[in-house]
């Protein structure tokens, strides 16, 4: 019995979809059928519902998403979220690659299978129409070495119709969650000419998508994403992923149904897992780059061991160290390390959440300002505010100096400034303080925000005067 992997290591040097010429070759997986495929295709029904309603529903009346990096303004969950936010996107973006970084150590690469909008629209959207038009895999070999007849002009001309089709609607959906659905309804009732740069902007997406499905397929995951080529260094040996049972299924080779061939193991080496597969990889050789999770050939193989009486499960979701030892290690170190970082970062993200103010206020001494005299003796520095309101609604605030001495002089501005929803009002005053409150060159003193009487934000600024003390 073999305890270690022994594969053709020479599949680990080129990618299975490109020929020794660096030829594509084009692959045609078996249509899926089975358990695996019949929950994966619930799931899938339910994200692209989710993706494609995500645009039309709305918080308090606002998107629940709209990531609109043109004018850098953000909504998640009915909340806008602005650039000066941008320490919280840092660390949402820091504890997002923790959580991959975990996710993908304990559960390899369930989210290509299982969520990826590319493996989903590739292989429940594209794939499903390209079976239902062109049929099974042989029949599309078949379609496409054959002559251009009547038939097979139909059949082409009417898939890649659907195809596009679909790809102005994956375009529309996400340009959606970049510029707003209003906008994308303005673009698409009105001249292009009116709307160039979204035409333009729908027009490349709608493109790209047609092009990805119906041409680059697979290769986006084993090219292109990133994800996918971090996989070497993501996975460990104790990660959950699709994997062959080397133990139970070698030596391979063909058998009879109920035959007893106690020199062989449960592999009849019939390469329907290989058939199936959508990035045309042999799982047998063991978990490799293009492997992206999706359960075929399980599904493939189950029905195989069913046919031979064996049982299901010698492909199947395991790690390398539990098909080898027996047992499968769920809490290793390696998790309990990243699942610590991935706690504290989430409790530090809940609480900069928690205490954002809705109001946030910049305030700077006016540049190439010193500071002046005035006739009773005081000292006044100026100084330029700016408040950002992070609200769907327009908000009044006022300003106080904190401590007893020293007031505030508006230039050109009321006390009380109105700061439009989801916009920033600015303005500029005279902070005068006694000299002989000064502690020198610096004082630091403090500011208050107020809403309502309520205190919104509290800041801290430097007050300049003379280098010598007042007594
Ligand atoms: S090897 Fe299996 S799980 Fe991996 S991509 Fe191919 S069919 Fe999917
Ligand atoms: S489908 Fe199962 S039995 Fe057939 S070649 Fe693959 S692993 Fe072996």
């Amino acid at each position: 019995m073999q305890d270690f992997y022994q594969f053709e290591e020479e599949n680990r040097d080129h990618i299975s979809t490109v020929d020794a010429k660096g030829n594509r070759i084009w692959v045609y997986p078996k249509k899926p059928k089975g358990r695996f495929t019949s929950y994966r295709t619930i799931v899938a029904f339910i994200l692209v519902a989710l993706l494609l309603s995500g645009p039309f529903l709305k918080v308090n009346g606002y998107p629940l998403l709209l990531l609109n990096v043109f004018e850098r303004k953000f909504v998640i969950f009915g909340t806008p979220f602005w650039p000066q936010d941008m320490h919280l996107f840092a660390i949402a973006t820091i504890t997002f690659f923790v959580f991959i970084i975990l996710f993908t150590s304990a559960l390899g690469r369930i989210w290509c299978g299982w969520a990826c909008p590319q493996t989903i629209f590739m292989e429940m959207v594209f794939r499903k129409i390209e079976y239902w038009i062109e049929g099974d895999a042989n029949q599309q070999r078949k379609l496409n070495s054959a002559p251009w007849t009547k038939e097979k002009t139909i059949k082409k001309g009417f898939k890649q119709f659907i195809f596009i089709i679909i790809s102005l609607i994956i375009s529309h959906t996400v340009m959606a969650y970049i510029i707003g659905v209003e906008q994308v309804r303005d673009i698409v009732s009105q001249p292009p000419a009116k709307n160039l740069s979204g035409f333009i902007g729908l027009a490349f997406f709608t493109g790209l998508f047609y092009w990805v499905f119906s041409y680059f397929r697979e290769q986006a995951c084993t090219v292109v994403c990133p994800y996918g080529r971090l996989q070497g260094v993501l996975l460990n040996k104790d990660s959950v992923v699709v994997i062959y049972d080397w133990l139970r299924g070698e030596p391979r080779g063909r058998i009879k149904k109920d035959e007893e061939q106690p020199d062989k193991g449960d592999c009849i080496d019939c390469k329907l897992c290989v058939h199936a597969c959508p990035t045309g990889i042999d799982i047998r050789n063991g978990t490799q780059l293009e492997c992206v999770n999706c359960t075929t050939c399980i599904d493939a193989c189950d029905e195989v061991m069913a046919k031979v009486n064996k049982p299901k499960g010698l492909i199947r979701y395991s790690s390398y160290n539990a098909i080898k030892e027996g047992t499968l290690k769920t809490f290793t170190s390696r998790i309990v390390g990243y699942s610590v970082i991935f706690i504290i970062l989430v409790l530090l993200l809940g609480f900069l959440l928690a205490t954002r103010s809705e109001v946030e206020t910049v305030i700077l001494r006016v540049p190439g300002q010193l500071y002046q005299t005035t006739e009773e003796g005081d000292i006044s520095n100026l100084y330029s505010i700016q408040f950002i309101n992070k609200t769907f609604d327009p908000v009044e605030v006022e300003v106080k100096l904190m401590g007893d001495t020293g007031n505030i002089a508006w230039v050109g501005n009321e006390p009380v400034i109105q700061v439009p929803s989801n916009g920033s009002a600015d303005g500029i005053f005279f902070l005068k303080l006694p000299a002989e409150a000064l502690d020198g060159y610096k004082t630091k003193i403090f500011i208050q925000i107020l809403k309502d009487g309520e205190v919104l934000d509290e800041l801290k600024t430097n007050f300049l005067g003379p280098a010598t003390k007042a007594k």
